[in-house]
């Protein structure tokens, strides 16, 4: 099904929206397939990751460098991917010194819901939706699973 996804336009909320409802099942595909790029090398840069993702034909449309870190800051507010910087050594020693670059937190792999406490602070601070979220838009903090689950917490 997600091969046949396409996205819908800015004024319908963007790649990750069709017919103004969150394509949750496409995005849980990408999240997987980011999550399994990054377990599988260790060390991922966010343009290995879209490299990765392109070259799976995951979808049909080419995603930006943007949207695909959209989908891992998501994993990272899951908690499941870390964000590191290089240190250029050790597992690092390909990756420049100081570039950001991204970890799976543990061995289970993406897929189950997010684990408790994933949501220390509030996920808004590192949420790469913030400037288009209003209480009243598509993207609102009355319809976003990490606000709720943080107000949960
Ligand atoms: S409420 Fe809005 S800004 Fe906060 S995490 Fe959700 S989408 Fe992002």
């Amino acid at each position: 099904m997600s091969a046949e996804f396409e996205p819908s336009s800015e004024i319908t909320g963007g790649a990750w929206y069709v017919e103004g409802s969150l394509d949750t099942e496409f995005i849980n595909v990408l999240k997987e397939q980011c999550w399994r790029k990054i377990y599988g090398v260790k060390v991922a840069t966010l343009e290995g990751i879209a490299d990765a993702i392109k070259r799976s034909n995951v979808c049909q449309i080419e995603l930006t460098k943007q949207q695909v870190e959209e989908i891992v800051k998501a994993l990272v507010l899951d908690n499941e991917v870390m964000e590191v910087k290089s240190t250029g050594t050790g597992e690092f020693a390909s990756i420049p010194v100081g570039k950001v670059c991204y970890k799976c937190i543990g061995k289970r792999g993406y897929g189950g819901e997010p684990k408790l406490g994933a949501l220390p602070s509030i996920p808004c601070g590192v949420c790469p939706q913030i400037s288009r979220c209003t209480p009243d838009g598509i993207i609102s903090p009355n319809t976003c699973a990490y606000y709720q689950k943080w107000l949960d917490f």
